[in-house]
């Protein structure tokens, strides 16, 4: 038996090589053909609406109609190699999806047959695909800690993605979410490294397949993104100045990327933005010497969007496109999302090889890298999948993933004399602009980039309002607004809407549940002026407290918005992030209690605009160090801590044990601890394990989260667990931005618990 299993794994790999062999002997043979417009061709990415000429960009639902002439601008002189996205900003069956990439991949393979690569960020679901299945966004999949079902919804998006031909996602997001100001925070996993870095891996898995063998028809080539520290600059806004240092990049930013890069990602896309002044779609030291020659990754390079030409039109780093073109490529960029006209780029790059200002082996590098990825993707076989091959698509089962994915996300951050869960005999109010929403639901990127067209196909699906009316009957539920956003593009406008009558509404019901948090908006539209949540909506909840009835307030918003004007006020709160589709099912069913709630905070909930710490922040921020001193209010005091989420049950934390008291850096640490349901309903719980370096030659971080695992418990049921600690869960990085390990003491925490340790 286990000379069998050998015998396979190494015919396994023997088969993996020899196919690499293949692939890199069609490589070469092909550039060998290629004129230099040719090559160019395919390190230019355009948009779908280039060839549809952006009829209409942002109206029309008109079919694409994909003419030969139209093509034949776009796959003639250069042949571009890539397209993303739709056209007219509509999402598209995966039968319209069959017919506009057969009729790309006919005109586009051109001379040599070389097939075009689609891709689209399919990054909670396809984007772009009517029926397809959406999932919680990234924020909220995070507050779920349960690996395997975020695995299985990265399988689900790879199968519907590849059901509508596209075979490349831009998914996941990578970079840290520290910072609520940002608009992007809910695009990513929170603001921890580790938990970034372990969702990060196995969601790679989940898109390309465990062996990384994205060749399969219901696997998808994933897209790290963005290369790197993004989601942290000064001013809290996209797209604006981040300074860092290369201990900070390396502590924090870096994990996440190194490891989902060892867990095989094909591809790589970079932050748009300048990193001590530079942009990083200019620095060869991130682009090359970090990440190939460091981190030794293969893949495929990408821009983001229109970022070659910001680094003279905004970022003037350039004089000229040409000298952007330049810098960019020199710097190690493969691909340009060039979004629009492509022309410049590549008239530039052809003129940059002629004059010996971009060498010919920089080109070939990147095109090498282009084609073997369209190889390994099997584009050169089957350009197109056949939608009919997916019966799974948009089925009941994937659903119920998605649903299961919201259920375990929603995180119960209060729970005032045990006000949840409601009994279903209640007589209800719901009330606030996102009780009647699928748009709030699901956020940007859902069948539109910034999610407009969501209620286009909101009629199969359950808004909060209608899921609590389906699960305790019409006839005990009353809607009024009282607060509404305005849905002419401004983002963040309201207006009061009927409420005078929802005060009085409040009255005649036994509870109100309220529905507050942002409107949907993607990227820099989300730009904060401030972090409260808007003095609207703040009013509101005030002046509903003021009715004496127990308030549920439900925060459906990506990225937690200061409510600490009104908490007090609230007896129960829900925090829902930005569930997908069926995020209005699973919250009606925690707060009547058919589920029980089992999220875990992500970030850090601050308390004030101005108190933004992380959980893993310097002592120094913390209260206990100054000790009677002075403005508690201003010390670190979140709201709510990363990792707090209340359930129906109690857990019961004991007998936390380690291995050994006193260990060398290289010894592993075997942590053990019990947990016991001690309440009376079944609960899943996400264990979290924090390892705290208590000196260090770098002021250390208070606490570092280091393993976690999600258990369900039945009633009385207990359970030790096991982590297993070696030398990463100790290291930190140090003044000469080398990962170490300092001997000394060290101390682990688990469910409120701690033991110390030293490292010999
Ligand atoms: C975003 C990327 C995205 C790209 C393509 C950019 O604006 O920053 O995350 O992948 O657009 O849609």
């Amino acid at each position: 038996m286990a000379l069998g299993f050998v015998f396979f794994l190494s015919g396994d790999v023997a088969f993996a090589q020899q196919n690499k062999n293949k692939i890199d002997q069609n490589v070469q043979s092909l550039l060998s053909k290629m004129t230099l417009e040719e090559k160019v061709g395919q390190m230019a990415q355009v948009t779908l609406d280039v060839i549809t000429k952006g009829k209409d960009r942002f109206s029309s639902y008109e079919p694409v109609v994909l003419d030969d002439k139209m093509m034949a601008d776009v796959f003639g002189k250069y042949k571009v190699g890539s397209i993303l996205n739709t056209a007219n900003n509509r999402a598209r069956t995966p039968q319209e999806w069959y017919g506009i990439i057969s009729g790309i991949q006919k005109v586009g393979k051109g001379r040599l047959k070389i097939p075009v690569i689609y891709g689209v960020d399919a990054i909670h679901g396809v984007t772009y695909t009517a029926g397809a299945t959406f999932f919680p966004q990234q924020i909220g999949q995070a507050a779920t800690r349960n690996l395997e079902l975020l695995k299985k919804g990265a399988q689900i998006t790879a199968y519907e993605t590849r059901a509508s031909s596209i075979p490349w996602n831009f998914s996941p997001v990578l970079d840290l979410g520290p910072d609520p100001r940002f608009p992007r925070i809910w695009e990513t996993y929170g603001e921890d490294p580790f938990l970034t870095a372990e969702i990060g891996k196995v969601v790679v898995k989940g898109y390309e397949g465990d062996d990384n063998n994205v060749s399969s028809p219901f696997h998808v080539a994933s897209c790290l993104k963005h290369f790197l520290g993004y989601q942290v600059s000064v001013s809290g806004k996209d797209r604006t100045p981040v300074y860092l240092s290369e201990q900070a990049l390396r502590e924090y930013h870096l994990p996440a990327f190194k490891a989902a890069i060892d867990a095989g990602a094909h591809s790589i896309m970079i932050n748009s933005g300048l990193i001590n002044g530079v942009p990083v779609h200019a620095d060869y030291s991130i682009l090359t010497k970090l990440l190939r020659d460091e981190l030794g990754f293969k893949g495929v390079v990408v821009t983001d969007w229109g970022d070659i030409e910001n680094l003279y039109q905004r970022d003037r780093v350039a004089k000229d496109n040409k000298e952007a073109v330049m810098m960019a490529i020199n710097a190690g960029i493969d691909m340009s999302m060039i979004a629009y006209k492509y022309e410049p780029f590549c008239d530039d790059l052809v003129a940059l090889v002629k004059e010996g200002k971009v060498k010919m082996s920089r080109i070939d590098e990147a095109v090498s890298r282009i084609l073997t990825l369209k190889y390994q993707l099997g584009l050169f076989d089957k350009p197109l999948t056949n939608y009919k091959d997916y019966p799974k698509f948009g089925s009941k089962e994937f659903e119920q993933a998605a649903y299961q994915t919201a259920a375990e996300s929603i995180t119960l951050l209060k729970n005032h004399n045990s006000v949840l869960p409601l009994s279903k005999g209640a007589k209800v109010l719901v009330t606030g602009p996102n009780a009647n929403s699928m748009r709030t639901l699901n956020g940007g990127w859902s069948y539109s980039w910034q999610g407009e067209k969501v209620e286009d196909f909101a009629a199969k699906y359950n808004t909060i309002l209608e899921a609590v009316q389906n699960k305790i009957g019409k006839m005990q539920v009353n809607f009024v607004p009282g607060v509404s956003y305005k849905m002419d593009g401004k983002y963040f406008e309201e207006y009061a809407d009927r409420m005078e009558e929802a005060l009085q509404a409040a009255k005649n019901a036994d509870a109100v549940i309220l529905c507050l948090g942002e409107n949907t908006y993607t990227e820099t539209p989300g730009n904060l002026s401030d972090l409260y949540l808007s003095e609207l909506q703040t009013s509101y909840a005030q002046q509903l407290a003021q009715t004496g009835k127990p308030i549920i307030l439900v925060l459906n918003e990506g990225r937690p918005r200061v409510i600490s004007k009104f908490e007090p006020a609230m007896q129960g709160i829900l925090m829902a992030y930005l569930p997908g589709n069926f995020g209005g099912d699973a919250l009606a069913d925690v707060i009547f209690g058919d589920v029980n709630p089992s999220g875990k905070l992500p970030f850090n909930y601050p308390k004030f605009p101005n108190s933004l710490a992380n959980y893993y922040h310097k002592p120094s921020e913390s209260r206990s160090v100054v000790e009677g001193v002075y403005n508690y209010d201003a010390d670190y005091n979140p709201q709510w801590e990363f990792g707090f989420g209340l359930s129906y049950t109690t857990f019961a934390y004991s007998n936390l044990k380690l291995s050994s008291n006193s260990l060398s850096a290289d010894d592993e640490l075997s942590v053990s601890v019990e947990i016991k349901n001690a309440g009376n309903r079944t609960g899943k719980e996400a264990v979290e394990l924090y390892v705290s370096d208590l000196y260090a030659s770098i002021t250390p971080d208070v606490k570092r989260l280091r393993a976690f695992e999600k258990i369900e418990l039945k009633p009385g049921e207990s359970r030790t667990l096991t982590f297993k600690l070696d030398k990463s869960a100790f290291a930190f990085v140090n003044r000469e931005n080398q990962t170490v390990v300092e001997p000394g003491e060290f101390e682990v925490s688990i469910g409120g618990l701690k033991e110390k340790f030293n490292i010999k």
